[in-house]
């Protein structure tokens, strides 16, 4: 599906929502796929992107970035304490704050350096053991804790269970961002990001609906 199909597909589902035109950002999910497809989504005009993996971003972005003005990067896949000052020089957006001790060594860096990503934090709807992010119930302290070192939290990302129903998780996450006063809302992908966008997605992240799908070796 082209870029222009996901785009209308994104709007209609905004003003199906009686949500305002523009309230919705589409991060094109570019992980894995090949230079050539992600050179025609940019010459197509999209410049929002997320990766999964700050080596993999860190291979083809600076080049990408050399050709095409405004472009601006997500983080959507887990960072390794290690790999947090490449990250924090790479990317606008950190989408996958999940433990504390990541959390320190952001705040440390954007000291450092006089500026920081914005964040969104991680959260583990479905309680999943194999997944990243905080539990429901440790949410509201870790924002607290987040913001109590200075960084700039935007907003909550869910990645929901496979074999569940993702309204739930959608609906979950809406409330908790709305309580901890946090507007940003990282919810949906190629699969479901129209139910997404109903429940008050913000940013959206759509990867094989517009790039065709990942060819893993
Ligand atoms: C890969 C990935 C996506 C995109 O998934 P699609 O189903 O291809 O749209 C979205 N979010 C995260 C965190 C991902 O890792």
């Amino acid at each position: 599906m082209g870029l222009s199909d996901i785009i209308a597909r994104i709007d209609a589902a905004t003003a199906g929502a009686g949500r305002a035109p523009g309230s919705v950002q589409l991060v094109a999910v570019s992980k894995v796929q090949p230079p050539d497809r992600v050179e025609a989504v940019l010459q197509a005009g999209q410049r929002v992107f997320g990766e999964n993996r700050v080596q993999e971003a860190a291979g083809r972005w600076p080049e990408f970035q050399a050709r095409f003005d405004g472009v601006t990067l997500h983080l959507i896949g887990p960072l390794q304490t290690n790999k947090a000052r490449q990250a924090v020089e790479m990317f606008d957006v950190i989408q996958t704050l999940d433990r504390p001790k990541l959390a320190t060594a952001l705040a440390r860096l954007a000291e450092e350096r006089g500026t920081s990503p914005d964040v969104f934090v991680q959260v583990n709807t479905g309680a999943e053991p194999q997944k990243a992010g905080i539990l429901p119930k440790d949410t509201d302290a870790f924002v607290a804790e987040v913001r109590a070192l200075g960084l700039p939290v935007v907003g909550l990302m869910c990645i929901p269970p496979v074999d569940e129903e993702a309204s739930l998780h959608f609906a979950l996450l809406a409330k908790m961002a709305e309580r901890n006063g946090l507007t940003g809302l990282s919810m949906g992908m190629s699969a479901d990001f129209e139910q997404a966008i109903a429940f008050g997605a913000t940013h959206v992240r759509v990867g094989s609906a517009l790039f065709g799908d990942r060819a893993y070796t």
